[in-house]
């Protein structure tokens, strides 16, 4: 009797044991990026949000990178979806490679990514966002005979004494990447 008492509460903390790392499985899954094994969306805003309030609490400089893939559609539409697929891995791969552990990385749709610098003022940031957009302009991505070379256009925003929210930092690094753009792609742009 006894025995089978002990052998009911070991089943149910198995299961317990069980349900834990299902559900952490799940909560893992729903930050991460399908495609791409980058942070996705949610989770961006979901760990940026922490970063954003300890560099607000330290004093410290944090500086946002979006980066938006030029004339994705036209790499699609020439080479093929799956082709797409592979150059947004490959990049994806190269952002990973270089940034910090202390960075964050994340796919935030389509073909635009975003890269949060703590400890990293306006020029630190510049040097290393035209550092990447070289890498990814010298970057040959390989699908069966095709062979791609993405671009992208890029847009910089720092953390400013207003800024409350990371949506402030987005608009603001939003702009100057449509800059960017506007100005003929393949560029750094820094928000003022
Ligand atoms: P721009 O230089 O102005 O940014 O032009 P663009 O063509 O990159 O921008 P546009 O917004 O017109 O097109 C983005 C394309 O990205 C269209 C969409 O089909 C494609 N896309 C979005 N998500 C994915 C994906 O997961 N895989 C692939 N292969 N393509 C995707
Ligand atoms: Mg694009
Ligand atoms: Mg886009």
């Amino acid at each position: 009797m006894r025995l089978e008492i002990a052998t009911d509460i070991t089943e149910r903390k198995q299961m317990e044991l069980e349900l834990r790392a299902a559900h952490e499985k799940a909560r893992a899954a729903a930050l991460e990026d399908e495609l791409t094994g980058l942070h996705n969306r949610r989770a961006f805003f979901e760990f940026g949000e922490q970063l954003l309030n300890q560099s607000a609490r330290h004093q410290t400089p944090l500086t946002l990178v979006m980066m938006d893939l030029d004339h994705f559609k036209i790499i699609n539409d020439t080479y093929g979806h799956q082709a797409g697929d592979e150059v947004l891995k490959q990049v994806s791969g190269l952002l990973k490679a270089r940034i910090r552990d202390c960075d964050i990385v994340a796919r935030m749709g389509g073909e635009e990514f975003a890269i949060l610098l703590p400890d990293t003022d306006m020029t630190m940031a510049h040097v290393l966002a035209s550092r990447l957009l070289a890498l990814l302009c010298n970057l040959v991505v390989s699908y069966e005979k095709s062979r791609i070379s993405p671009s992208a256009s890029i847009g910089i925003s720092s953390l400013g004494n207003g800024d409350r929210r990371l949506e402030d930092l987005m608009c603001r690094a939003d702009e100057a990447m449509y800059q960017s753009k506007a100005k003929g792609r393949s560029r750094v742009t820094l928000a003022t």
